[in-house]
């Protein structure tokens, strides 16, 4: 089955007791027991442990991403942090130094002095992710195109060379989505996902997820112990959202990419413009191994506007139709000053401006973001 058709499959469960097509949202947080032998009526006895519509949404996007089984969390940053607590102690992991910047900052300043070791490495650089695998490492973390500067990782490559190892890769899918990469079809053994962007798809609902290529792995069911006794879990009404968020997840994402296509070769073409990170451009470093492992660009993009800070910052102030805010995903254009956010690690360059194309008419963004550009100096 193609994506589109196994998305609405997937979430698509008429409801037994009411014929309810779409599925109700169960906000009890406990299920009763039965008088004669006190089992539980159904599956379920209470709600962190699961409910309906966590299990409805984990098993859908566990399908999507062709993975064994998922897990939903109350934020992406909640689903990376049980990941890295099902390690142990002792356990190093790899992670890039080009990626979202608060994956490495839970690793620093709460898992380092929990006794996690790490090394940061250019994914794109082979020779120095080999030697940053060391034999207690047990997670090579990949983020693929990278935050924000959009930097392509050999998923096919990496996994091997960690598989040699001993050690898992867990990919960040939070950009490209099951729609244009799907990394467990690449060997890699996990994918992390924050749902507060594509997957809820509409800005208002924020959460995480993990899905595991194999159901028996001992990480998964450490992760799955995390989740259930530490709790860190989303809302039956969050994870219904998601739900829905899925079904028309292949739609959003392909008109998203048109549209960012349009813009990235304006832009390229701009007089006003240095450099457009994109990797649906032929001046894409990594546009090969984008056609290699990806369906398709994907819908974010960043660009260095000629001059300094300040320059990049006037046009961001005169767009009329992009909302300066940070996040990605939602159906409203997104554009930001990277650095800003990130402070002073920051990988962007100060001049560099990202955006998340929402699905507002091509035509439109781009006469707006011609009109921002032509400020006088
Ligand atoms: C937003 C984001 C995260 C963190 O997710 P939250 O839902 O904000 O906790 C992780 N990785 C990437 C690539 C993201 O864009």
């Amino acid at each position: 089955m193609h994506f589109d058709t196994l998305a609405i499959q997937a979430t698509h469960q008429t409801d037994p007791t009411t014929g309810a097509v779409v599925p109700p949202i169960h906000l009890s947080t406990k299920f009763e027991r039965d008088p004669e032998t006190y089992e539980l009526v159904g599956p379920y006895g209470y709600t962190r442990f699961s409910n309906p519509n966590r299990d409805a949404f984990e098993g859908a996007l566990a399908t999507l991403e062709g993975g064994a089984v998922g897990m939903a969390f109350g934020s992406g940053q909640a689903a990376t942090m049980s990941l890295l607590q099902a390690l142990r102690p002792g356990d190093h992991v790899v992670m890039p130094r080009q990626c979202y910047f608060s994956t490495p900052m839970l690793l620093e300043q709460v898992f380092h002095p929990w006794g996690l070791t790490y090394t940061r490495v250019e994914m794109s650089d082979v020779q120095a992710v080999q030697a940053a695998i060391h034999e207690n490492t047990r997670l090579v973390w990949v983020e693929t195109p990278s935050n924000p500067l959009l930097t392509l990782t050999d998923l096919l490559l990496i996994a091997q060379m960690a598989h040699e190892a001993g050690a898992l890769v867990v990919a960040d899918n939070t950009w490209p989505t099951p729609v244009l990469q799907r990394p467990l079809d690449l060997n890699c053994d996990i994918v992390m996902h924050s749902t507060t962007k594509y997957i809820g798809g509409h800005s208002d609902v924020l959460g995480g997820a993990l899905v595991f290529k194999d159901a028996n792995n001992e990480l998964a069911t450490r992760v799955r112990q995390i989740q259930q006794l530490g709790g860190a879990v989303p809302s039956p009404f969050d994870c219904w959202l998601l739900s829905r968020g899925l079904r028309t997840l292949g739609v959003r994402v392909r008109a998203q990419q048109a549209t960012a296509q349009a813009i990235a070769e304006f832009l390229e073409g701009h007089s006003r413009v240095e450099r457009v990170y994109y990797p649906g451009l032929d001046s894409h470093p990594q546009r090969a191994l984008a056609k290699q492992q990806m369906n398709g660009p994907g819908a974010m993009l960043s660009f260095d506007v000629k001059g300094e800070a300040e320059d990049a910052l006037r046009v961001c102030g005169n767009l009329k139709l992009f909302t300066r805010a940070t996040s990605l995903g939602g159906t409203e254009s997104l554009i930001e000053h990277r650095p800003t956010i990130e402070g002073i690690h920051t990988m962007a360059p100060p001049n560099s401006l990202r955006m998340s194309v929402g699905l507002e008419h091509a035509e439109d963004l781009i006469a707006d973001l011609d009109q921002a550009l032509k400020y006088g100096r």
